[in-house]
């Protein structure tokens, strides 16, 4: 089924490209911007699109799409976030944020400039390939809402059904490398903030409150237990209580205590069991002490699963195996989440996501993504993100 032994003219022409690649992802690195808030960041790609001589589309208030129709064919939409994090950067590069307190420490500048690259090379080899390419940028991933919000503002209306959606990611590790996994690749996320209200009393008279702060301890020990006896051996999943605040000095009992959990999991049942299990523990601890306020829990920050099509992902690997050779690998699974999904549910359309690896600047070990000494090696980064964004897209297209 493949037809990548005829896409070798990519690397030559990502190679021509490659000037140009360095330079814009400097821009994009110097500007970051948080999520919702990316306007300079859409306005700058919109100006790169036009000199291509495409015409993009705003989607909402700041995310972007692009559209390459090249005759009869297939449809393809290949995806970049485009938000930084609120993260103080220390790299020390030359091309650092001049943006206080905001940096692209996910590499999601490495995106943009991965998408940009394969959408100019595309359009500028159309002799290649039949067929229509959606370029799609969208805004405030980190936060897990910017790929609904695409969807809210009118995505499916104002771009055709694809026949695959596809999306990458950069994170550390050996120059140059790709890697897939079908199936369940990336956790479903929830975070959920739990609220209890007590009675505060003088630290001296504990039987005239309802302390908040003992009950909270009996029940972040009694949530430990959802993972270990509730859930089957054979599944992964993740119950992590973060975040604990109450009280304020060592004589005041208070009213109320927060606290803050994330969950991870890979499969729908296990997390909607998790997730009952976990308000049954915190409404039986708040009877067992007698607290007569129901808690508040509420649930944020919600990242659906990225279950790659099997179909769709084994396509990519024979592409990605037959260009990158050796430097195709396994992707794990990880325990990071992605909105990237909405875009495709959006369209009942199958997708594919993938990772790529690059050394991080000064190879520091610590450095990952969301650290503030994260910024991955751009002479090796660039060029191959921009590489599989095409290959994968060609992939689809017809010759
Ligand atoms: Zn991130
Ligand atoms: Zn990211």
């Amino acid at each position: 089924m493949s037809n990548t032994d005829s896409f070798s003219w990519v690397t030559d022409a990502v190679a021509a490209e490659n000037d140009w690649a360095q330079a814009i992802y400097r821009e994009f690195h110097r500007h970051p911007e948080l999520s919702f808030q990316e306007v300079w960041t859409t306005e700058r790609i919109s100006r790169e699109l036009e000199s291509f001589g495409l015409t993009p589309t705003p989607v909402g208030h700041t995310g972007l799409g692009v559209v390459i129709s090249n005759g009869e064919g297939p449809t393809v939409m290949t995806r970049a976030d485009i938000d930084g994090l609120p993260v103080t950067e220390i790299t020390g590069v030359e091309y650092a944020s001049e943006q206080d307190g905001v940096m692209h420490a996910c590499g999601h500048d490495t995106h943009i400039t991965g998408l940009l690259g394969a959408l100019k090379v595309l359009n500028s080899h159309r002799d290649a390939w039949h067929g229509t390419v959606i370029g799609i940028f969208q805004p405030a991933e980190e936060v897990g809402t910017g790929a609904q919000s695409m969807v809210d503002a009118g995505l499916t209306s104002i771009f055709p059904k694809p026949d695959i959606v596809l999306g990458q990611h950069i994170g550390p590790g050996p120059a140059g490398y790709v890697a897939v996994r079908p199936g369940p690749t990336m956790s479903q996320a929830d975070s959920v903030k739990v609220t209890l209200h007590g009675k505060g009393a003088h630290g001296s008279s504990p039987h005239q409150s309802k302390d908040p702060i003992v009950l909270a301890a009996a029940i972040i020990m009694r949530l430990q237990t959802i993972i270990s006896r509730e859930v089957p051996p054979s599944e992964t999943s993740v119950l992590t209580v973060a975040s604990i605040h109450a009280g304020s000095g060592s004589n005041i009992i208070p009213p109320t205590a927060e606290l803050q959990l994330n969950l991870r999991n890979y499969n729908s049942d296990v997390r909607d069991h998790v997730i009952a299990a976990l308000e049954r523990v915190i409404r039986s601890e708040c009877d067992a002490s007698g607290f007569d306020e129901e808690p508040e829990i509420e649930y944020f920050n919600q990242f659906p699963l990225t279950d790659n099509d099997q179909a769709a992902a084994q396509r990519t690997i024979t592409a990605f195996k037959n260009y990158f050779g050796d430097k195709f690998m396994d992707a794990p699974q990880s325990p990071a989440s992605e909105d990237f999904p909405d875009l495709a549910d959006a369209y009942g359309t199958p997708y594919c996501y993938w990772f790529v690896s690059a050394p991080v600047v000064g190879n520091i070990p610590s450095a990952m993504n969301h650290s503030p000494n994260y910024a991955p090696v751009p002479e090796d980064a660039l060029p191959t993100l921009i590489e599989a964004m095409t290959v994968a897209t060609l992939e689809w297209l017809t010759a």
